[in-house]
């Protein structure tokens, strides 16, 4: 029989050697001239604020509900710039509509969705660069979930913000577009650079580790993210953002690039997996 105490010795021991493995969660930070923090809101949708390091101004990335901003921007005493919106999504816009109201910031979306969006201060063109306190941002245009979705890559501060395109470990389903449009957007995606960090709309993590083990129960990398997935969420963090490089090894989506039909096969598995 094991004692309490050599149980818990044991257990702590594990911790340790999870630690060593996952090392430093990597829910926040500093990339090229902004802070990042990921704001949870809803049931599992991740909303992400960027802070300016000099000026404070802040960027937002997908607001669907509007009391963890507010109370974020409290916390942080500094302004509201822009919001970005990456599809039509009630759970991405909720709140977007609101906040220019109380804090006076513009929204960005894409064009070719301004039917689909609340009002926009800015439509940009898919493939459009637009800059934001000098900060280079690209519009890729990534259909597939919705007809209209798009993303945002920062090439100089390595972020990309994936809506409900791109997941860890999974990708959106196809609510609009046909697979042959998915897996061209998530081409597009996994061609950026390897060290870009990724942050998408929902935290999916788990659930699509499940999925993905049960596909490709021998990939290593998989099974090394899914330990980080699971360590990172016994400690209530998010699993996001995550290198771009992690993805392309571990993703069995990113894993079906230049053949759609294996990816169509793979996303209709996932339609039925529970
Ligand atoms: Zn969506």
């Amino acid at each position: 029989m094991i004692s309490q105490e050599s149980a818990r010795a044991k257990s702590a021991a594990v911790a340790r050697r999870r630690a060593k493995l996952v090392g430093m969660p990597r829910h926040a930070g500093r990339y090229g001239a902004w802070h990042l923090f990921v704001l949870p809101a809803l049931s599992d949708n991740y909303m992400y604020a960027l802070r300016h390091a000099e000026t404070g101004a802040v960027v937002l990335v997908d607001p669907g509900e509007m009391a963890p901003v507010v109370n974020w921007l409290g916390m942080q005493q500094c302004c509201l710039h822009t919001i970005l919106l990456t599809h039509h999504h009630q759970d991405h816009i909720g709140a977007a509509a609101g906040l220019r109201d109380v804090y006076g910031c513009r929204i960005l979306g894409s064009a070719q969705d301004r039917m689909r969006l609340p009002p926009l201060d800015y439509e940009a063109e898919v493939g459009e660069c637009f800059f934001i306190e000098g900060e280079r941002i690209a519009m890729l245009g990534v259909p597939g979930h919705t007809l209209g979705h798009v993303a945002y890559h920062l090439p100089d501060a390595g972020l990309l913000f994936s809506g409900d395109t791109l997941f860890s470990l999974g990708c959106g389903r196809l609510f609009e577009g046909t697979p042959e449009m998915m897996l061209e957007s998530l081409e597009m995606l996994a061609a950026l650079p390897d060290e870009t960090m990724l942050c998408c709309g929902h935290e999916y993590t788990l659930a699509n580790a499940r999925f993905a083990l049960a596909h490709d129960p021998e990939n290593a990398a998989l099974r090394a993210r899914y330990e980080e997935a699971v360590a990172l969420r016994a400690r209530g963090l998010p699993t996001l953002p995550v290198p771009l490089h992690i993805e392309k090894a571990a993703n069995p989506f990113l894993r079906t690039m230049g053949d759609v039909t294996r990816f169509a096969k793979l996303r209709a598995l996932k339609d039925a997996f529970s």
